[in-house]
């Protein structure tokens, strides 16, 4: 079970009561670290991770690259083996999922009919990949990809076919799509966007990217809007010809999976649950992290929306810090690494957008691109150029002026 379900009713009595210090909703990264850093910083009271997922927690980033190759087993995703569970005594409680939070009275209700009562609850339910509003996207033959379950499926498909089609130009949508044409595949990525990233990246960025899917034999149709998908192999465009595989993968982006946390009340924005810089939200004994969470950023000085793995790993901290009575708190910029057939692209930003995006050519493909807003430096992304990845993202956290004293400056002597 993946799509959020709106099963919010209030919850009622019943005689089937765990009792949990920690209850944590999730078995994604976020979830994952808030139970573990709960007990590593002397959290004593029993811990529950309740995960809709059918499998225990496991490295999602995977999915779209060495899983989907091949060249990972699922045993291999795993982040921790049952025994640390149970050293740690986290009890794990798979394929069910809370249904409804009463934050005041320290309730849950799961999907299975059972209760949890907790003295504190972690939020950290992730995102779901969103279905496009256009006739045949939600067909069960259309492949997405969020879940181990759905990436096994997808991996047996791509075993069988011949081509695919990408909706979609993301991070997602472009690993998926290098992957499966390694796999031999002809795959055609169709999107909005003229380049892969434009809107995040830039444009010379963008054109490095569509040239990594060029050079992994990946044709990309830009410029078009998808009109509808058809029995699960035809897609229909705004302009030009329909396009047509034996798959198509929709991977337009995902949006929180808030509806229970809504529902319990909780202070959202933009769809996500609002908390402070240790995780905590408004809600009385409710604290949220990972891609779910719109969390201060300490450096940035503002509220966030993160979508990365390392960053919901280390949000889930901070909340699992928080709960056992520590002093944690989220002050440095997301940062993320994203492979694309023999490229990998790091990227470290507050995230929330840039007015300049100033591309440096290092050559042999490396590069180097600043970004800034109102002259200060906001993000940096790199290609084979790590030192200065490594020192954009200080002066990042730094808040450097564009020009002048931005590290780009002395790039001559250590970028490379
Ligand atoms: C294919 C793929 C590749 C990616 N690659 C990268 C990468 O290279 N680099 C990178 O930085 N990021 C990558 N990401 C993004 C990264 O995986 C996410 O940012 C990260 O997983 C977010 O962690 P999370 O714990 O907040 O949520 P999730 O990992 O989405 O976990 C949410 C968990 O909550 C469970 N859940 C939701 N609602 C309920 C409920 N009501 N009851 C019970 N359980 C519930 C879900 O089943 C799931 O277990 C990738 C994502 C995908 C899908």
């Amino acid at each position: 079970m993946n799509a959020e379900q709106d099963d919010t009713a209030p919850t009622t009595p019943t005689d089937d009561i765990t009792r949990a210090a920690l209850l944590v909703i999730g078995g994604g990264p976020a979830g994952f670290s808030a139970a573990t850093a709960y007990r590593d910083h002397g959290g004593q009271g029993d811990v529950v991770l309740v995960s809709d997922d059918d499998t225990a927690p496991y490295m999602r980033p995977a999915l779209s690259k060495d899983y989907l190759q091949g060249e990972t087993e699922e045993p291999e995703l795993a982040l921790a083996s049952g025994s640390d569970y149970a050293t740690r005594s986290i009890t794990l409680r798979l394929g069910v999922m809370v249904t409804a939070l009463a934050a005041d009275d320290g309730r849950a209700r799961l999907s299975d009919g059972t209760e949890i009562a907790f003295d504190q609850c972690v939020i950290a339910t992730g995102n779901a990949p969103v279905t496009p509003s256009v006739p045949g996207a939600d067909d069960p033959g259309v492949a997405y990809l969020r879940s181990l379950q759905q990436a096994r499926r997808l991996r047996e498909t791509v075993r069988n076919v011949r081509s695919a089609i990408v909706v979609g130009s993301g991070f997602i949508g472009c690993e998926a799509a290098a992957t499966m044409a390694r796999r031999g595949l002809e795959v055609t990525v169709c999107s909005p966007e003229e380049a892969p990233q434009i809107h995040r990246l830039g444009a010379d960025a963008g054109q490095r990217i569509a040239g990594w899917l060029r050079e992994e034999g990946v044709r990309f149709v830009g410029g078009v809007q998808v009109t509808a998908v058809s029995g699960g192999t035809r897609v229909e465009l705004s302009e030009g010809g329909p396009l047509e595989a034996d798959l198509v993968l929709v991977a337009v982006g995902a949006t929180p999976r808030s509806t229970l946390a809504v529902a319990a009340g909780v202070p959202t924005e933009q769809g996500r649950v609002l908390v402070d810089e240790h995780m905590r939200s408004e809600a009385p004994r409710l604290l949220a992290a990972g891609d779910v969470a719109m969390a201060h950023n300490r450096g940035a000085g503002r509220h966030l929306a993160v979508e990365h793995w390392g960053e919901a790993e280390a949000m889930g901290t901070i909340a699992g810090t928080t709960a056992a009575g520590g002093d944690a708190s989220w002050d440095s910029p997301p940062g993320f690494w994203t492979v694309i057939g023999a490229h990998t692209l790091k990227y470290a930003a507050w995230g929330d957008g840039h007015d300049d995006a100033e591309f440096v050519d290092h050559g042999d493909g490396a590069f180097t691109v600043w970004y800034s807003r109102d002259d200060v430096l906001v993000g940096v992304a790199t290609h084979e150029a790590d030192d200065d990845y490594e020192r954009g993202q200080e002066a990042v956290r730094r808040g450097d002026r564009r020009r002048g004293d931005r590290p780009g400056d002395r790039r001559g002597a250590a970028a490379r």
